[in-house]
């Protein structure tokens, strides 16, 4: 499933933040027939061509894409080894496309800190560490069977080495993810491993006041965990945020000095740490964005309205957003040669408006 798993220590924010993310009642206003678990929040994608398309075509409502983020029980030293809950953990995160990790930098002395003390670096590292043990284990739990298979030759030699880098890279104590381009790992071969540590990471910072308009101490958290991305977010104003109405949230967002909510940021990096993207439809019931994966051809993205769409793909009538909203509508569109026909092998580009042509 394209979701992202929130992972933390204990007294982080997770809960408030996760509380955030299920109360923003992105589903339950607007897709009435999803079916989601009690632990999956999700956040609609900010889309500001949406509302300009929506004119276009006289929409009666819009319908953004989704970010779903899944609520993993809290990591502790040790889950790696952990009869019960470690496993259960590991198992839910295992399943996770990517990884957000929530990291505390609140000063708070009502809150306790389980190590103690507020220390971002050291909390990375305990989680970091846990990680990067079930990987280990998973990688000496193959190595027998795969060296087995080399000797038959049934399995590449490659295919060893491949994993036999990666051992020695979470030895050291780095993850895949940091990983992959400074020791080339060839990721094709781990895949079948699914580590833990291979996730995309999206570093999830919960900060007070004083580092939300503070961009010389964020850009040093930043570059702590560089290559990941970061996002900076207090999770008790984002909790507060959405019980308010759009003039008021918008006017107490300003008044943090933040331009964009935590959740619009988690939504947008969320997705692009995914590799996905959007392409549009409109029409005088609704504007929708709808999300496929980077790549993907028509059928595919046809496939995503309705498995129909795609086994009974013709063709796509196909215009980037762009290019009608200098035309202004589609028939100008249409008369400036913009509108294309598209085939089974066409690749989609992020904002194509789109009418798919299908037999039934
Ligand atoms: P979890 O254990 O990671 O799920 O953490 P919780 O979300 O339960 O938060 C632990 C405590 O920290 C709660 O009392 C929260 O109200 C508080 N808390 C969470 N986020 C913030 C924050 O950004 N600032 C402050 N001051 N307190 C926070």
């Amino acid at each position: 499933a394209l979701t992202i798993g929130i992972v933390g220590l204990p007294n982080v924010g997770k809960s408030t933040l996760f509380n955030a993310l299920t109360r923003n009642n992105v589903l339950a206003a607007n897709y009435p027939f999803a079916t989601i678990e009690p632990n999956v929040g999700m956040v609609s994608l900010p889309d500001p061509r949406l509302a300009k398309l929506a004119e276009v075509f006289g929409s009666a409502r819009i319908l953004a894409a989704t970010v779903s983020f899944v609520d993993i029980a809290g990591i502790v030293k040790g889950a790696s080894e952990g009869e019960g809950l470690g496993n259960k953990f590991l198992a839910n995160i295992r399943e996770a496309e990517a990884i957000a990790q929530v990291i505390r930098v609140f000063d708070d002395p009502d809150v306790i800190h389980v190590d103690g003390k507020v220390d971002p670096s050291s909390d990375m590292e305990t989680i970091n560490t846990e990680l990067i043990l079930a990987d280990l284990q998973t990688i000496e739990k193959a190595v027998p069977r795969i060296e087995k298979a080399v000797k038959l030759k049934q399995r590449e030699a490659g295919e060893l080495n491949a994993i036999l880098n990666a051992q020695k890279v979470l030895e050291r104590g780095d993850t895949i993810f940091a990983s992959v381009k400074s020791d080339k790992l060839e990721m094709e071969y781990l895949k079948e491993l699914s580590l833990l540590t291979a996730k995309p990471f999206i570093y999830v910072f919960n900060v007070d006041d004083a580092v939300l308009g503070n961009p010389e101490r964020q850009a040093e958290l930043r570059e702590l965990v560089a290559p990941a991305e970061a996002i900076f977010l207090d999770a008790k104003l984002e909790s507060d945020l959405v019980e308010l109405d759009e003039d008021e949230a918008r006017e107490m967002l300003e008044m943090s000095g933040q331009e964009e909510s935590g959740l619009d940021q988690l939504a947008r990096v969320g997705f692009h740490t995914l590799g996905l993207q959007t392409y549009l439809t409109a029409g005088p019931k609704e504007t929708r964005a709808w999300t496929i994966r980077q790549g993907d051809t028509a059928p595919q993205a046809a496939g995503v309205i309705h498995t129909d769409f795609q086994r009974g793909f013709i063709k796509a009538e196909v215009v980037h957003f762009e290019d009608l909203m200098e035309a202004g509508s589609m028939a100008e569109a249409k008369a400036k040669g913009k509108v294309r026909i598209e085939g089974k092998e066409y690749i989609m580009h992020d904002g194509d408006v789109v009418e798919f042509r299908f037999n039934v």
